[in-house]
């Protein structure tokens, strides 16, 4: 048994909270995971299938039913204080942690990820790049190394998100 959330807009949610989850939708196994990628409109909802482990994120073969919801809310991302300076400092930390002590953050970004023109890149950002912009140069990850390593490793991405099913 697992329990799983998925984030979407606020559309989105009122038909899945009438008719369920159409196949080959999306859940995460963490919250901050279902926000981030998907929206603000929580799902809880429970399997009984367990998946695996390394997995972030599942796929559903099948639709699934609103019996399946434990509950839904909106999680409000108004954040109170914004300490950028300890987020870069973080996301710089993290960058050289996977990619040497030469890697930088975007000069084109500052390491925010979040400038330029709104493109979508893959089916389940959509809803991520609806109410947020993703720089061209790092792809949104802050970093132009990292971005050229997301862009090579969408194909792996899908191979460790699990089908439910299967
Ligand atoms: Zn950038």
């Amino acid at each position: 048994m697992q329990v799983v959330w998925h984030g979407t807009n606020k559309e989105n949610a009122a038909a899945i909270l009438k008719e369920g989850f159409k196949p080959r939708s999306y859940f995460a196994a963490h919250l901050e995971d279902a926000v981030s990628m998907g929206g603000p409109y929580i799902f809880e909802v429970w399997f009984e299938e367990e998946f695996r482990a390394e997995s972030w994120q599942i796929v559903i073969r099948e639709a699934v039913p609103p019996e399946r919801i434990l509950r839904h809310y909106k999680v409000d991302r108004t954040s109170i204080f914004e300490n950028k300076d300890a987020q870069r400092a973080m996301r710089l930390h993290q960058i050289k942690g996977e990619f040497g002590p030469d890697a930088a953050l975007c000069e084109a970004c500052d390491g925010t990820g979040s400038i330029g023109p709104e493109h979508p890149p893959f089916t389940h950002w959509k809803e991520k790049l609806k109410t947020g912009k993703m720089c061209e140069e790092c792809y949104g990850t802050g970093c132009p190394e990292a971005g050229a390593a997301f862009r090579e490793g969408l194909a792996e991405e899908e191979k460790r998100t699990d089908i439910l099913g299967d």
